[in-house]
This record gives structure tokens, C-alpha cells and sequence, in this order.
């Protein structure tokens, strides 16, 4: 086998370098999991993900973790209203939606990030993750890699497999094609307790999911795990907004403000999201990787994940690429069925590519549509005939 007596790294703890992990594991290769948070407790933040069939839960049944996942996915968070900016309700699957319809091809259950990083670390070695590893670089050593991290001695693994994400670092060593800004910014809010602190839209929310459009601009939310709300004001802007907003994203009231001036048609329901969130909101804004970004594929040195093709959440398969990733590259390296690790990287690598260029792209035009003039009706669409 490719990887026998190797020593692979994956750098990474995150849902794609985790389930990479785990495979790799399961047929015995000598995997560690470098992750620069600084133990496993430590908050993951962002929305929960919604995996697909054929991808984010493919690499979980291969993993022997779909039992696991069924115990622990957030039931009727899936389900979806579609309103405009004045509340107004357009569209809700809330009463004809099954709570669970695994193997369906359109059940998208979803999960905390957070309890999938759990289900995940729970189901390897001891001492597989290295926390508090914040890696810097790597130097080639003996056909290998030496990694070098800011705050721990430097590490050798035969093979390193770069799976930290849209910053990557790694990156950088397979190619140099950069990440395009997609015109398009998030600003982040979470909401803790929110039966308590935010009743009128925990009360709107019932558990599942809003999409609300109204004038080229959005407001998304979805229930979280532990009764929070996680929520985003989706808008067009310049790719340095968060900078040159000048608003003091601990404060509140400025943050609401902004909301007031720059939603100004919108109904007053929604004030509570910014009033109850708790400080700071976080601005995002969304990049994309080059729809045809191509490289040469290297022996020992891998991506996988928003690493490889980070892309707007507009059609909720970031996680689901970066985990059918982790499934495509475990069998090309040690299904048998290539002679090399550059043959087995390479195969892997334009397929990914291939399959993540064409999500970006689904992507890309959701998220030109959810900010349009007609948001709502092409929505309601979409929605009503998937
Ligand atoms: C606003 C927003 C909403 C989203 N919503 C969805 C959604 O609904 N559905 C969906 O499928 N996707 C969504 N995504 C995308 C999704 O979050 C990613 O595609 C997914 O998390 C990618 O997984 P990954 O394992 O490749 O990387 P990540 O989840 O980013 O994990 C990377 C890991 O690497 C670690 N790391 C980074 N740098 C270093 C370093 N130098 N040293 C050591 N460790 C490092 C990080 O701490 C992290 O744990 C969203 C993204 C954004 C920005």
C-alpha cells in the first residue's frame, strides 16, 4: 500500500481534515491531526452545516459514523420559510417536511458544527489532534516534510495534506492562484438563550430556517444547538467594507443603527437579532476560488477543502466538498489502484477541482439571485420546484 510505514499530517481540525483522518485511520495509516486551537473545548464558530447524501453523509456512513450522526442532528432544523422584509411568510415546508428522511436525495439534516467536530474526534486515536499547533511552514526534509509551527517544535511527516481552510497556509507550496472576493459580505450575529432574549423571532423561527430578501438585500438565520440563533445580514458591498464601515463591531446599538439606515425598508421584527446578539458581530466577506484554477500535482503534498476551493455558502456544499474530499482522497491513496502518490494525488486532485469548480459556480449564481432585484420570487422558485 501507498502509505504503508508513512507518517502523514493533516493540518487542520477541521470537518474535512478530521473525516480525512478518520478513514485514513480506519485502514491503519499513521495519521496525526495538527489544529492551532488550543484544545478540543474551544468555540467553533459559524453556522450549522446541512449535509448532502451523496457527499457530507457519504463520508460519514464510510466512516461508520451515520449512526452517530443520526443520534445528534438538530431534528426540523432543516425545514425553511421564505419572507420578505416585512415578515411576511411566502413559503414554509414546516408541516409537510418528514423529521427524518435519510437516503433522500433532497434530506439535508443539519448539525452543529461544533457536535460534528465531537462525533468526529471521538472516533479517533488518542492523541490523533496536536491542539494548540498553529503551523508556519514547511521545509522539505528526506523526501518529506519538516512542519514548522509559531509555538511548538517542528514536526516530520512523509506526507502533509493542507486542510486549514480558506487562509491556508499550505496553499501557497502547490499553487499560487488566489481567492476572488464574490461582491458579496456577511455580518454575523449569534443570539445565546433565545427564548429568552429574543422570543419574537425564536417564536418566527420554530426551530428551522428564514430566508427573508427584500430589496437586493438579505437577512438569513437557523437554529443552533443549546437554544441559540445564529443570523447574517447577506448584502452587495466593496471587498473592504469591514474595514471601511468604520463601525465598532462590540457596539450594539452602532451595529443596529447601520441595520436601520442601510435595511431601511424593512419591518421592525428584525431589530431584535441585532439588539439580543451577542458582541462582536463578526463581518465575512465571501471569496471564491478561481473557477478554473489547475495545478501540478506534488508526491507528498495535498489540499483538501475550502483549502483547495473555499466558495460562497450560497448552495451549503462547502462542507459537503471538503468531506466527500476527505472520502475521494483516502480511496485514491489506498484503494490499490495507482502506482505512485503523485498518480493517486493527481487523480484525486482533478476530480475535486472538477466537481468544486461546478458548486463554486451553482454558488456564485445562487448568490447573484438571493441579491437581486427579484430575490424573492426566483427564491420562491427555486424552493418550490428543487
Ligand atoms: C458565513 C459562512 C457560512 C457558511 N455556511 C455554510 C453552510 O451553510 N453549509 C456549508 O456546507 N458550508 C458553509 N460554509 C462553508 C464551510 O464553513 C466550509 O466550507 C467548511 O467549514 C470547510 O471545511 P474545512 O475542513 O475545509 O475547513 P475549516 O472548517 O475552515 O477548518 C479549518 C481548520 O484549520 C484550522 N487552521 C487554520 N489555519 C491553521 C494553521 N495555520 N495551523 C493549524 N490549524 C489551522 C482552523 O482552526 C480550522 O479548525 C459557510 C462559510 C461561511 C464563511
Amino acid at each position: 500500500m501507498l502509505l504503508q510505514n508513512k507518517k502523514i499530517a493533516i493540518v487542520g481540525a477541521g470537518p474535512g481534515g478530521l473525516t480525512l483522518a478518520k478513514l485514513l485511520q480506519m485502514k491503519g495509516i499513521d495519521t496525526k491531526v495538527y489544529e492551532r486551537d488550543f484544545d478540543k473545548n474551544a468555540r467553533v464558530q459559524g453556522s450549522p452545516l446541512d449535509l448532502h447524501d451523496d457527499s457530507g453523509l457519504a463520508a460519514l456512513r464510510k466512516a461508520g459514523l451515520l449512526e452517530e450522526f443520526k443520534q445528534h442532528f438538530m431534528v426540523g432544523a432543516d425545514r425553511m420559510q421564505i419572507m420578505d422584509e416585512h415578515a411576511r411568510i411566502f413559503f414554509s415546508d414546516h408541516d409537510e417536511k418528514p423529521e427524518e428522511d435519510f437516503g433522500h436525495e433532497h434530506f439535508r439534516p443539519e448539525i452543529d458544527r461544533g457536535v460534528l467536530r465531537k462525533i468526529l474526534l471521538e472516533s479517533l486515536a488518542p492523541e490523533t489532534v496536536v491542539w494548540n499547533s498553529h503551523f508556519s511552514s514547511l521545509e522539505a526534509q528526506n523526501g518529506g516534510w519538516l512542519l514548522h509551527f509559531k509555538n511548538r517544535p517542528p514536526e516530520y511527516a512523509d506526507m502533509v495534506i493542507g486542510a486549514d481552510g480558506a487562509n491556508s497556509k499550505i496553499r501557497p507550496y502547490i499553487t499560487d492562484s488566489k481567492a476572488f472576493y464574490s461582491g458579496v459580505t456577511m455580518l454575523e450575529g449569534v443570539i445565546y438563550q433565545a427564548s429568552k432574549t429574543a422570543p419574537k423571532i425564536n417564536a418566527l423561527l420554530r426551530g428551522g430556517k428564514i430566508m427573508a430578501f427584500g430589496n437586493k438585500k438579505d437577512l438569513l438565520m437557523g437554529q443552533k444547538a443549546n437554544g441559540e440563533i445564529g443570523f447574517y445580514a447577506s448584502f452587495k458591498t466593496e471587498e473592504n467594507w469591514a474595514v471601511n464601515s468604520g463601525l465598532d463591531y462590540a457596539d450594539k446599538q452602532q451595529v443596529l443603527a447601520w441595520f436601520k439606515k442601510e435595511y431601511p425598508e424593512w419591518s421592525s421584527v428584525w431589530h431584535e437579532l441585532f439588539e439580543s446578539a451577542v458582541v462582536p458581530f463578526i463581518p465575512r466577506p465571501i471569496y471564491c476560488m478561481p473557477l478554473d484554477q489547475t495545478w501540478e500535482a506534488l508526491p507528498n503534498l495535498a489540499l483538501l477543502g475550502d483549502a483547495a476551493h473555499v466558495m460562497p455558502p450560497f448552495a451549503g456544499e462547502g462542507v459537503n466538498m471538503a468531506m466527500l474530499d476527505a472520502l475521494e482522497l483516502s480511496e485514491n491513496l489506498t484503494g490499490g489502484q495507482h502506482n505512485t502518490m503523485e498518480e493517486a494525488i493527481a487523480y484525486y486532485e482533478t476530480n475535486m477541482r472538477k466537481r468544486a469548480s461546478q458548486s463554486a459556480l451553482e454558488s456564485l449564481e445562487n448568490g447573484e439571485r438571493m441579491h437581486s432585484e427579484k430575490a424573492l420570487d426566483v427564491m420562491l422558485g427555486f424552493f418550490s420546484n428543487p
